[in-house]
This record gives C-alpha cells, sequence and structure tokens, in this order.
C-alpha cells in the first residue's frame, strides 16, 4: 500500500518511507491510498476473537503488503500484552478502559507499534548504526515512546523534557529505564525542547552521520494501530448484546485516536455515530458549529494531554470526509467540558456509580452523558488511569487515590538524566557522542 500526503504536494510513500520520514515532504501527513474493508465472515467472528487476533486481521489489511505476516504478528502480538475492557459504569454507559499498557495512558498501543515496526525496518536499512528517534515532551508522550522502544534493539531513543516542569510521576516514567532510553533534561520549557529536536532535523551534518527520526503522534505507525481499540470495543459490546445503536465518545486534543476510531468505521465496523469531547480548548467545536476551522493558542485545563489548540490530525478528519463539513457534521457531534464541569463530574461519577474518571475519561463520560439518545448504548474512551492525575482526582472526590504497583515501580526507580542548557550544540554534541 502506498501513503499519500494530506498537503496533496509530496510524492506517495511507501509505508516504510512513510514511518521513517513522519511527515511529508509538503509537511502534509500521511494516509492510506485506501481503506481496505474487512470481510463479512471476520466481523461475523468478531465478537468471539481475542483482541490480539483480531488487531493481526486490521493490521493485516493495512500493512500485509507491506511486512511479512509472521513478522506483522510479532509485532501485534508484542504491542497487545494488556486487555483493554469495556467496564459497565451505569445503564447503558461503558467505559472503554485504553489504560492498561505499561504507562498506563493510551498512547502506549502506537508506541509500541512503531518502535516494533520501526526496529523491523531500520535492521534492514540503516547503515550508519542505531536509528536515533528524538521526542520532545511535556509529559505523557515521552513516557509512552520511551517504554515502546524500550529494548528494541537497532533503536536509540532521546526524550527531551523540560526540567521542573513534569510531574514526578511522568517524569519518573522515562528517566529510571536506562538501556537504550536516554533522559535529556533541558533547562528551559517545552518549546525549547521542541526546537532542538527541529534544530536536529535541519542538521545536514548531523544527519549525513546519524540515522534520525521522531516518534511524534503523527507518525502513521503510532496512528493507524489505534483502530484495534474500537474493533475490541464493539466486539465487547456485541458480547452483551449491546453493540446495535453504539454512540462512540472519544476525548480528543491532537485527534489522532479519534480520527483512528473513524477509519474503523470505514473499514466496516458499525458504530452508529460519534461524540468528540474537547476540554475548553474548543477549536473543533466551534469548526462543527460554524464551518470555520480557526487555530488557536492552547489554554491549560486539568485534562492537559488534550491542550492543543492546533489539532495536527485535523488535516487527517478533513481528508477523510473531502473537507464536506456536513458529512462530518452528520457522523459527529460535539461537546466542550470546561474545567468546573471536569470537577464536578469526577466527583459525581464516583458518588453515584464508585467509578473514578481521570480528568480526560471525565471529559468523555460528560459529553456522553449530555448527548445520549434514548435507545443508543454509550462507549466512551477512559484514557489515563486517575493515578496519573492524582491531585485532580483527590481533589475532586476528597478521597485518596491508590498508585498501581506499576506507577510506584517507577517511581522508587533511580532517576538518571543527562542536563542540558537549551542550546543546540550542546544537544547535537551529545547525539555524535553516542
Ligand atoms: C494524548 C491523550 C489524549 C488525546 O488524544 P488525541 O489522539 O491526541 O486526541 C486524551 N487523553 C489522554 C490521557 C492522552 O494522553
Amino acid at each position: 500500500m502506498e501513503y499519500y500526503s494530506t498537503g496533496k504536494k509530496a510524492p506517495n510513500a511507501s509505508l516504510r518511507k512513510a514511518v521513517l520520514r513522519g511527515l511529508a515532504e509538503d509537511r502534509g501527513l500521511y494516509m492510506p491510498e485506501h481503506i481496505p474493508t474487512l470481510p463479512a465472515s471476520f466481523f461475523r467472528d468478531l465478537p468471539g476473537m481475542t483482541f490480539p487476533a483480531m488487531a493481526k486481521s486490521v493490521a493485516g489489511a493495512f500493512f500485509g503488503d507491506d511486512v511479512p505476516s509472521d513478522v506483522l504478528d510479532r509485532i501485534v502480538s508484542g504491542t497487545l500484552s494488556f486487555d483493554c475492557p469495556a467496564v459497565r459504569v451505569e445503564e447503558d454507559v461503558y467505559a472503554l478502559e485504553l489504560f492498561h499498557g505499561p504507562t498506563l495512558a493510551f498512547k502506549d498501543v502506537g508506541a509500541r507499534f512503531m518502535a516494533r515496526l520501526l526496529g523491523y525496518f531500520t535492521r534492514e536499512d540503516c547503515d550508519r548504526g542505531d536509528i536515533c528517534v528524538l521526542v520532545a515532551t511535556s509529559g505523557d508522550t515521552g513516557s509512552a515512546v520511551a517504554n515502546g522502544f524500550l529494548g528494541v534493539p537497532g533503536t536509540r531513543v532521546f526524550v527531551l523534557y523540560p526540567k521542573g516542569r513534569v510531574s514526578p510521576v511522568q517524569e519518573s516514567q522515562f528517566t529510571t529505564l536506562g538501556r537504550n532510553i536516554t533522559a535529556v533534561e533541558v533547562d528551559g520549557n517545552f518549546d525549547d525542547c521542541q526546537s532542538l529536536v527541529k534544530a536536529a532535523f535541519m542538521d545536514d551534518f548531523l544527519r549525513s552521520s546519524l540515522c534520525l527520526t521522531s516518534a511524534n503522534s503523527i507518525n502513521i505507525a503510532r496512528f493507524l494501530p489505534q483502530a484495534f481499540y474500537y474493533f475490541y470495543g464493539y466486539a465487547q459490546m456485541a458480547r452483551l448484546g449491546k453493540a446495535d445503536k453504539l454512540a462512540v465518545c472519544v476525548p480528543s486534543g491532537n485527534f489522532g485516536n479519534v480520527t483512528a476510531a473513524l477509519i474503523a468505521r470505514r473499514m466496516g465496523l458499525p458504530i452508529n455515530r460519534f461524540i468528540v469531547a474537547n476540554n475548553s480548548n474548543d477549536v473543533f467545536f466551534t469548526y462543527l458549529q460554524t464551518g470555520i476551522y480557526r487555530p488557536k493558542p492552547s489554554i491549560p485545563t486539568l485534562a492537559n494531554a488534550m491542550d492543543v489548540g492546533d489539532p495536527s490530525n485535523f488535516a487527517r478528519l478533513l481528508d477523510l470526509y473531502g473537507g464536506d463539513w456536513n458529512r462530518i457534521r452528520a457522523d459527529i457531534s460535539g461537546v466542550v467540558v470546561d474545567d468546573g464541569a471536569i470537577l464536578e463530574t469526577i466527583r459525581s461519577c464516583h458518588a453515584e456509580n464508585g467509578y473514578l474518571l481521570d480528568p480526560h475519561g471525565a471529559c468523555a463520560y460528560r459529553a456522553l452523558r449530555d448527548s445520549l439518545k434514548k435507545g443508543e448504548t454509550g462507549l466512551f474512551c477512559e484514557t489515563a488511569h486517575p493515578a496519573k492525575f492524582r491531585e485532580t482526582v483527590e481533589k475532586a472526590t476528597g478521597v485518596p487515590v491508590l498508585l498501581p504497583e506499576r506507577l510506584q515501580a517507577f517511581l522508587s526507580g533511580k532517576k538518571e538524566t543527562v542536563p542540558m542548557p537549551a542550546e543546540y550544540r550542546a544537544f547535537q554534541s551529545l547525539l555524535l557522542s553516542r
């Protein structure tokens, strides 16, 4: 399969090129040339399939021409070593828990899949030693990428993060790993980290001596595997006899997760409609109302992984519908949930249902509750474990949140970082010395 750029001004790319490049030459995002549909027999068998088995079929439909099936099966099995249960919260409302991976947030699946696929491609064609994966993070992305690539042969990861501006739980998830993961503690803010990464990609000297790639969320290998979640969510609802009129709600920031869900539907998955939950960063909501897309600077909220003022995957969503606002509005509705409503929702859902939401899941649960119609069953994505946002959740409920063992283990690990001023020369020599 070939991949085209949403910018329409770059040549098509092979899967290998799209994965190694990330962004196309015209700064557009790669999209699969066609969206394969899965056969009726697959949908008949779906409710009885295991998560890895159905993911292998989905991955095969996209990547089967480019990756041998035994390799692809190994990549999928290596990615999905944990469950994503649909949990009943109340009558007709279920949480699809996407946070049972190593870093307890939903980005694990995309990061792990991408790490393994990149490991396969680079073993074949990187003649300048290991491939260096650069990622700038303000928290969650760094931990998902670092843990996804941990121990993947042929890869070295550099996670750049702003010193003193990442929560201790988040920091511990990428500074205690060692092996092929280097945490670079930059004396600056997140934008400084991002500038250092950008400077490295523009440095011809560096690029001639190292194999460089980025692992941000626009990479096709991080983006597409998120579709797995929706097949599995649907299958679980079908097993309960609740899949007939299914409304799926996705808490969204960069719109990768929800766009992958829309692709799952194009592949034939019978999800009735989608609801996008936004926090106070409401550019998409405004687009749905007015047809005008106007990016804005992001504003900080309690659901900070969704603090995005110009969602990068909006280009993919638009492309999927040929830019047709009316068709987009027919499939997707939007709800904005502000910080006050997030706190109130965490409190009331805990009090009434005994279910503990994180701030991102709270946006989704609230948006779903506000728009569910009679006769529908609602399924919302719970994208992070509540303990990752302990302070907010405790403030809302007044009840202490226990840290799961996995987070405890990160916190008791030994922190090792490379401290660095926000100057490109220092970063360049670090990369060249490896
Ligand atoms: C990244 C993230 C989101 C937003 O996902 P997008 O695909 O960027 O829309 C939501 N919740 C959590 C916990 C996240 O880490």
